[in-house]
């Protein structure tokens, strides 16, 4: 059993399972979540007895190891973590001078199949458990030092395929008895997992979502994004309707630029009027994110020049549709997911 991935509940009823008493659980979890031990010795508040029969239980602290770590020169650093079967997963922390993200893996592997993904070019190996997750963000915490604000779910893998493991992962990181990340700082990013949309929708934690959106056409959206087959683009903007109804909460759409695939004109012109669609009175939920987009080895996509970048994002803007370029982080690192891993495996 990994500890890690039992919320304070969970723990209390395990902790009395044991015949110790309940306040232990407070106290390893705080360990675990707020000073990131990594050992029962670290625990020094706990008896040696406790040390001993955890130890002789084989209750694990599962911390992950690392198998490499590139740091770029502004300090977005990549990692690659060892998971307990060698399997390995990606995470990226991205510091700022005021709040620290940590963009984390949610599957080994990806089964999605997106033809401009590193990760989605080998298929889905397995899913991480929750353990697994909320390890990326504590090791990541205890080797920089650094006091963690924001978390997407952006790494490798389609976070809503693995809906239970991640769900329960972030509402223990949300706990503020442990890392006390807040829910409004917490975002979920899916290429459109429709029905799952919807069970988010209903979630009392409210995290942010975002969608891979990269076209508003479904031709082009069937050959970029595969899963657009199974969820087409009137389903996926009829979840997002719903979802900004029944949440309040804002929709962002990530839109990759790859040139001469999806930021011509007409790409554009299909892109405001799906917005539009979604209603002129709520258009204030809804926002865009540009991403310049990574090419992938063995692809021949292409990014898109940053001056026509820029065009598509003031033609977005004087369509009174929010819109915003994603800041470059980590240029000088392989930035795309999975480039890390398959760099290691070539
Ligand atoms: S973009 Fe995301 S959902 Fe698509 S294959 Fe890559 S990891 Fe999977």
């Amino acid at each position: 059993m990994n500890i890690k991935g039992l919320t304070l509940a969970e723990l209390q009823d395990y902790i009395e399972s044991l015949d110790l008493p309940k306040y232990r659980a407070g106290q390893i979890f705080s360990w675990i979540h707020q000073k990131k031990a990594c050992s029962w010795e670290e625990m020094t508040n706990l008896p040696k007895s406790i040390h001993r029969l955890f130890s002789e239980k084989e209750i694990s602290l599962g911390c992950l190891s690392v198998l490499d770590r590139v740091e770029a020169d502004d300090h977005t650093t990549k990692f690659l973590f060892e998971l307990d079967d060698h399997q390995s997963v990606e995470s990226v922390f991205l510091p700022d001078a005021h709040h620290h993200t940590i963009c984390f893996s949610t599957q080994v592997g990806c089964g999605m199949g997106c033809v401009f993904c590193a990760t989605g070019q080998n298929g889905l190996t397995r899913n991480l458990a929750a353990a697994e997750i909320i390890d990326q963000v504590l090791a990541i915490s205890r080797m920089t030092g650094a006091d963690i604000h924001n978390l997407v779910a952006m790494g490798q893998g389609e976070p809503l395929i693995n809906y239970d493991e991640v769900m329960k992962a972030v509402k223990i990181l949300n706990d503020p008895r442990g890392v006390g990340i807040g829910a409004r700082h917490i975002t979920i990013s899916t290429c459109g997992i429709v029905p799952k949309i919807y069970q988010l929708a209903r979630e009392p934690l409210q995290v942010n979502l975002a969608i891979s959106l990269h076209s508003a056409d479904d031709e082009l959206r069937n050959q970029l994004v595969p899963i657009n087959r199974k969820y087409p683009l009137r389903e996926l903007f009829k979840a997002c309707r719903e979802y900004t109804a029944d949440t309040g909460r804002r929709v962002t759409f990530e839109y990759a630029l790859i040139k001469d695939v999806n930021d011509g004109r007409a790409d554009l012109q299909k892109l405001i009027e799906s917005i539009n669609g979604l209603g002129k009175r709520s258009r204030a939920l809804y926002h865009i994110n540009l991403i310049p987009f990574n090419p992938i080895p063995g692809s021949s996509f292409e990014r898109t020049v940053p001056q026509r970048v820029r065009e598509f994002a003031a033609l977005l803007t004087d369509a009174h549709i929010e819109t915003t370029i994603r800041k470059e982080r980590g240029a000088d690192l392989a930035a795309a997911c999975g480039q890390l891993q398959g760099k290691r495996a070539d």
